[in-house]
């Protein structure tokens, strides 16, 4: 079986973890400062704030941006379950915008014609490692006045016109098990702005500023020296494990490009993709359906994924919520019914790569 996901940790991160418990300091110390120093470094921003994980990371970056009630925040409808949790959480109004499906990321007209007077933040997410068309959400934000908050679970080192994803606004960053970059569970917010980095820091903490000197309501978000030391060496190789994902993506599409009823996923011009998912759409005129592409992988040893299965909000305890408003979003209800990851991540050798397309391309009959 070749496996849709897989954890790469090794001898480095043994030793590193081993560091930490004969510290004796296992909590947050010098280990969690450490990765904030190095993940800002990869992000290019001056601050990253380590979380305990990738939720809790946008539901801080909302707390800290003061919203009051029926403030709305605008998101993509194809999306992880994690982010419309986040705004409902932080007491906010989630409302919706089509996405493109050029990049399969909320799209930044739609998102413009959807901008309400009670919007007040915009938070595009930055899907399977390709980055939002992060400049148009720049301008739109500036434009009306509005906070950006980009869910950045996907993308870590994704870049547009050379910037980092998380550095065009608040971002958010999971490092949980499955993600590229992972500490078991773990969430970072990275930012330029002094004001908001010391105040997530200080809501992370109980609301503490010194010892026992309370300045907010705060909350425990804080994560672990233990977790943080399992992220380090994967930081060392992060460059290599990226150009790894790019250099199979490469494969896959060279591969399956022209297959009949299949459309392979692209890397926009100005974009760095990291390669999270290798995400195909199956069309309508394919010669299996999607259900039947996906049982045959599967019988042919090929991990699959449908990430995700439904829009995000269609689900009765979304669609009966009373801060949760559905709009019309006709690409994304066409586009969920089409896609299916297969595997990318580096542990997939160019001769799985040839066995997944040439699974795929018997499949669909190519
Ligand atoms: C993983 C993920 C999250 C949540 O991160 P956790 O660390 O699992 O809490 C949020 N948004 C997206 C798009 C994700 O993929």
């Amino acid at each position: 079986m070749i496996p849709i996901s897989s954890v790469d940790l090794g001898p480095e991160v043994e030793a590193e973890v081993l560091k930490v418990l004969r510290s004796g300091m296992v909590a947050q110390g010098p280990v969690v400062a450490e990765f904030e120093r190095r993940f800002a470094e990869l992000t290019g921003v001056r601050h990253a704030v380590a979380v305990n994980n990738g939720t809790t990371a946008l539901v801080a970056a909302l707390q800290v941006l003061d919203l009051q009630e029926g403030d709305e925040v605008l998101t993509t409808p194809f999306t992880f379950v994690a982010t419309l949790n986040a705004i409902l959480e932080a007491g906010a109004t989630a409302t919706f915008a089509d996405i493109a499906e050029s990049d399969f990321n909320l799209d930044a007209a739609a998102a413009a014609a959807a901008v309400t007077d009670r919007t007040a933040v915009l938070m595009p997410v930055h899907l399977y490692g390709q980055t939002v068309d992060a400049g148009a959400f720049r301008e739109l934000a500036d434009s009306h006045d509005l906070a950006l908050v980009e869910d950045s679970a996907q993308s870590h080192g994704a870049t547009f016109e050379g910037r980092a994803a998380g550095s065009f606004g608040l971002g958010c960053f999971s490092f949980y098990g499955t993600k590229n970059l992972t500490t078991g569970e773990g969430g970072v917010i990275t930012t330029d702005d002094d004001t908001l980095a010391d105040r997530l820091r200080v809501l992370r903490n109980q609301g503490m500023r010194a010892r026992y000197q309370y300045e907010v309501a705060g909350h425990n978000y804080r994560l672990t020296d233990l977790q943080a030391a399992v992220v380090l060496p994967q930081l060392d190789r992060y460059a290599a494990t990226v150009a790894r994902r790019k250099a199979n993506a490469a494969r896959l599409t060279e591969g399956l490009d022209g297959v009949p009823g299949l459309v392979v996923p692209r890397e926009l011009p100005g974009r760095s993709h990291v390669w999270h998912q290798f995400t195909v759409r199956l069309t309508p005129d394919a010669r299996v359906d999607r259900d039947e592409f996906v049982a045959r992988l599967t019988e042919a040893g090929i991990g699959n994924g449908i990430y995700y299965p439904r829009l995000v909000f269609d689900y009765d305890c979304y669609r009966d919520h009373p801060r949760v408003r559905v709009g019309d979003v006709p690409v994304a209800e066409r586009i969920v019914r089409e896609v299916v990851s297969l595997p990318v991540h580096p542990k997939v050798s160019d001769a799985d790569v040839d066995t997944i397309v040439s699974a795929v391309r018997s499949i669909l009959g190519a």
